[in-house]
């Protein structure tokens, strides 16, 4: 109990036993094997800076909740100062491991319950908001990781969950029991699953009356039976496999489709089942609390593609080109309007009934558009900066081949004295950094598609207060 260390934090994932496969095949030891595990030391890297004395005082605060130390990962906001944490530490994190480090997503969960909860039990006398403090207190005292499980199949998507030909293409509640209920969907793109002790269910989208069954959150362990997680491909998985031509040397990412074939939940970890009503705001807060963490946690991906970007100048010779300086600037600025926008969101937050603080949803939903046209900029930027070499570099293997390995290693020489592993090296890293599929689709497509982003945005912003500026200035009165 109490803060885990990284070691405590891999060696609890080790004591559970999930049904996983991979590449066709049963995965048993998930925590070794080398795929998987690039993932969960990019979360346990939210561990380890929790002890570091240099990051401590960021990440580590006391819950109002159990009255102890907890890393912030399992705390729900209750101040702006909570707020702007949030984004700090995601920086820190993203610029520390280059991709992502999936913890948020499971916080984002929580706060969305730690608010909507409490709302529906205003409204139908339920006893969910109580519920769901004490899965916190669980969660907050054994410093557990959640993931997300929102998106679901989705079938055909002109059709409503219930209109759907099968209906399990939305997670639903097939059975209602004395002790619990029984599910059945499947939660797809479920980042780092098998990174988290928890998956922590929401639904997708606004619901109406007769969609009863698929108004459910909860949260299970990320072992229980009939929880089936399929770890699927992105663009340089095969290398991590293999040990060999690996970008990042250190983190990586990965992303299951979960099949929940028939998950009994327990009635205390039930935070909602049947309120057709609250499951737009159930999904708005989330996304809204997710789109906010991006702005922070992709600011720190730009800044190692900054890095990455000056370190190879240095390596080519272009460090004193103009045009690479401008580009250079091109990428911080657009680190930086994420960042504020997210920033920005924080310190418009307001508390909600609950007593859980809330971001503002137009800001945070400004930034997530700004990420999935800038983050692709910043990304070609990068690429331009570097040279072709980010595309088609030989394998280490080749470079280690003694009969063509002198060769290519005389030609991939640049400034002298820069030692050619080093150049090599920096050309994998960028690859990584720019090709992998499960970053680049995810500054599009996490947390909600663009479209999503911009619905949101006209929804909650407030165009009458736009309007009655205007008139006034042309001197129109109603
Ligand atoms: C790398 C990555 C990590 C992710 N991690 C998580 C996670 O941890 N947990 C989680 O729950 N989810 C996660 N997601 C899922 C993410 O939230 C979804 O990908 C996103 O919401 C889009 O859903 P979709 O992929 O089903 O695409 P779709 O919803 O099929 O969208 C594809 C396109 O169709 C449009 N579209 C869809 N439906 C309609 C409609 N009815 N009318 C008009 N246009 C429509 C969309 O706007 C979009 O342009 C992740 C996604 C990615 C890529």
């Amino acid at each position: 109990m109490g803060l885990k260390t990284k070691e405590e934090y891999i060696e609890s994932l080790r004591a559970m036993n999930p049904t996983v496969y991979m590449f066709g095949q049963r995965i048993t030891n998930v925590v070794d094997n080398p795929r998987i595990r690039a993932g969960i030391e990019a979360t346990a890297a939210t561990y380890e800076l929790a002890e570091m004395d240099e990051y401590k005082d960021l990440i580590v605060t006391t819950s109002p909740l159990i009255n102890e130390p907890v890393n912030r990962f399992t705390l729900p906001p209750s101040s702006i100062e909570d707020l702007v944490a949030r984004v700090k530490i995601n920086r820190t994190l993203g610029r520390r491991v280059g991709t992502c480090h999936q913890r948020c997503t499971g916080l984002d969960c929580l706060c969305a319950l730690s608010i909507v909860t409490y709302n529906i039990d205003q409204e139908h006398g339920t006893e969910y908001h109580q519920r769901f403090l004490e899965f916190l207190k669980h969660v907050q005292k054994n410093d557990l990781t959640c993931n997300a499980g929102v998106t679901d199949a989705k079938g055909d998507r002109s059709l409503s969950p219930g209109a759907q030909p099968d209906p399990d293409m939305y997670l639903r509640v097939v059975e209602k029991k004395a002790d619990g209920i029984v599910v059945r969907g499947a939660k797809v793109h479920q980042t780092g699953s098998l990174s988290s002790h928890e998956i922590i269910v929401l639904p997708t989208r606004a619901l109406k009356p007769g969609e009863e069954d698929y108004a459910v959150a909860f949260a299970v362990p990320t072992d229980t039976k009939g929880l089936i997680h399929v770890v699927g491909r992105s663009t340089l998985d095969l290398r991590e496999i293999e040990g060999c031509d690996i970008g990042n040397r250190l983190y990586s990412k990965y992303c299951p489709t979960v099949i929940f074939d028939d998950v009994f939940v327990p009635w205390e970890r039930v935070f909602m089942c049947g309120e057709v009503k609250f499951a737009s705001q159930m999904v708005l807060t989330f996304s809204s609390f997710h789109r906010q963490s991006h702005g922070g946690c992709k600011a720190g991906k730009i800044d190692c593609m900054i890095g990455a970007a000056l370190t190879m100048m240095e390596y080519n010779g272009t460090a004193g080109a103009s045009h690479h300086r401008q580009k250079l600037i091109d990428m911080i600025h657009r680190a930086e309007t994420l960042y504020g926008c997210s920033l920005a969101a924080s310190y418009e937050g307001k508390k909600q009934p609950s007593g859980t603080f809330f971001i503002d949803p137009v800001l945070a939903n400004a930034s997530k558009i700004h990420e999935g046209k800038e983050m692709a900029e910043a990304i070609r930027l990068m690429v331009d900066i570097a040279g072709g070499f980010v595309s088609d570099l030989p394998s280490d293997r080749d470079f280690e081949n003694p009969e063509v390995g002198g060769l290519l290693r005389k030609y991939m020489k640049g400034v002298d004295g820069v030692p050619v592993e080093n150049r090599i090296r920096m050309f994998r890293l960028i690859e990584k950094l720019a090709l992998e599929s499960a970053d680049f689709v995810s500054d599009i497509h996490g947390g909600g598609s663009p479209e999503a982003h911009r619905v949101t945005i006209l929804r909650e912003v407030d165009l009458e207060e736009k309007k009655k500026a205007a008139k006034r200035l042309a001197g129109i009165e109603e």
